[in-house]
């Protein structure tokens, strides 16, 4: 079965409950959230957030709970080695969302793998993999993916050999997987029509067991662009017919699979886009 949702608001008055009400407007099985406001670290206690009437609801409808996800806020740069300053606070604010995902008893929580700034790619590689490895025991069941980027300015995590890099020499294995954004791979450079070849490369690079979440977007630019500007679907250079492949790839199908496509006139697009994509 296809596991599809989009990423969806967590404010006031319902929190959490919210965001599964949100999802189900759309017909969701799936939903991804920020535990606050991305841009900043500001958190309210999880008491706070209507966890117990979030879970509740989505067990009605039949949301598994390793199908709800959380997205690290933007400011967390692990491969900041320039600010030292900049990676204590992201190795603390993840620690942190690690424990609101065990609170919410969610399993995965996206974060980027940051970007080296002024440094060289290969400095911010090793400065995630030492950061990461700063964390303390992580919550039983909670898996932080790592995301694909598209390359963007000095972000690493743009090729599949850097995450596999990384992956391999973190000393607590089991609590890390890859999230798989097709906007930002189209972008840095890996051609989606040929999809199959794409995932060959992953598991050769990475292993294909690692691959956790997907993020299903369409992509303003051509391949190649490193730009990361997300597309709805079917408007952008990826195309319907090539996004619907992929959510229906036997090797896709069944991973909590996530739009964040931009909202059109202030509207939120998922309720169609996943009906597209159902369909
Ligand atoms: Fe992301
Ligand atoms: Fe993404
Ligand atoms: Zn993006």
């Amino acid at each position: 079965m296809m596991i599809l949702g989009s990423h969806v608001k967590m404010k006031a008055p319902l929190f959490v409950e919210g965001s599964v009400l949100e999802a189900l407007s759309y017909q969701a099985n799936a939903l991804m959230l920020y535990t606050g406001a991305p841009q900043n670290t500001k958190r309210l206690p999880m008491s706070e957030l209507h966890v117990p009437e979030a879970l509740n609801l989505m067990q009605e409808n039949g949301i598994a709970n390793e199908n709800l996800i959380v997205h690290a806020p933007y400011l967390i740069n692990l491969a900041n080695s320039v600010k030292p300053e900049v990676g204590e606070l992201a190795v603390s604010f993840l620690q942190s969302e690690a424990e609101r995902t065990a609170a919410l008893r969610a399993r995965y929580l996206v974060v980027h793998p940051g970007s080296y700034t002024t440094a060289d790619l290969d400095t911010g590689i090793a400065t995630a993999i030492a950061h990461l490895n700063e964390l303390q025991e992580l919550p039983d069941g909670v898996v932080i993916c790592l995301e694909t980027m598209a390359g963007k300015g000095s972000e690493i995590g743009f090729r599949f050999e850097q995450l596999g890099t990384i992956l391999k020499q973190l000393n607590q294995p089991e609590h890390f997987g890859i999230c798989l954004d097709t906007c930002h791979i189209h972008d840095a450079g890996y051609d989606l029509h040929d999809f199959d070849a794409v995932l060959q490369e992953f598991d050769q690079a990475i292993g294909l067991e690692h691959l956790k979440v997907i993020h299903l977007n369409d992509s303003k630019n051509p391949c190649g662009s490193h730009k990361d500007r997300h597309a709805n679907i079917g408007q952008g250079t990826i195309g319907l017919e090539l996004l619907k492949k992929i959510a229906h790839h036997p090797r896709i199908e069944g991973k909590p699979t996530i739009l964040e496509t931009p909202y059109i006139d202030d509207e939120p697009p998922y309720a169609e886009e996943i009906a597209l994509l159902r369909d």
